[in-house]
């Protein structure tokens, strides 16, 4: 992410969270700092540990669950649920509604891209789901493969 388009970001979560009524303390834009930067899902422990990375900064544990926790509430990240793992969402700066989510995960860099699915997809979905005899099924789908980035650095290396 440019630099630009991190303030932007940083900006617009300030906004949503004034909003919300939320207010954005120097430690809440810690965290989400870091996971704007990382770029690539993190877990609690390795976002806390890269909080406290810096001089000076003692972020307990404790703290980074409560604030990853009002962020999801916030839809400004997400939790993916089998991986155990948090990503910025890549709606923070939009303003339309938030919809539900499915995320695509790089298996090899841990990269992260948040897409929709058609109500049709996920209705049929739902609708074969049912037919297994499951009900309220999450419509969050986390699937693995390997992102564009990957996929070409792969590329090179076989034409080496
Ligand atoms: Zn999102
Ligand atoms: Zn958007
Ligand atoms: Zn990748």
């Amino acid at each position: 992410m440019s630099m630009v388009d991190y303030e932007k970001v940083m900006a617009a979560a300030e906004q949503k969270c004034i909003q919300a009524g939320v207010r954005f303390t120097k430690r809440r834009k810690q965290v989400l700092s870091v996971l704007i930067e990382a770029d690539a899902a993190l877990s609690a422990y390795e976002i806390a540990e890269r909080c406290n990375a810096g001089n000076g900064s003692n972020m307990p544990a404790m703290s980074v669950y409560r604030i990853l926790d009002l962020f999801q509430d916030q839809n400004l990240i997400h939790k993916l649920d089998i991986a155990n793992k948090y990503v910025c969402c890549a709606h923070i700066s939009c303003s339309h509604k938030h919809d539900s989510s499915q995320f695509l995960i790089c298996g090899s860099c841990r990269h992260v891209e948040e897409i929709s699915l058609s109500n049709d997809a996920v209705q049929a979905l739902q609708t074969a789901a049912s037919a297994a005899g499951f009900n309220a099924i999450s419509p969050q789908l986390e699937i693995k493969g390997r992102c564009f980035r990957c996929e070409q650095s792969e590329g090179h290396s076989v034409t080496l």
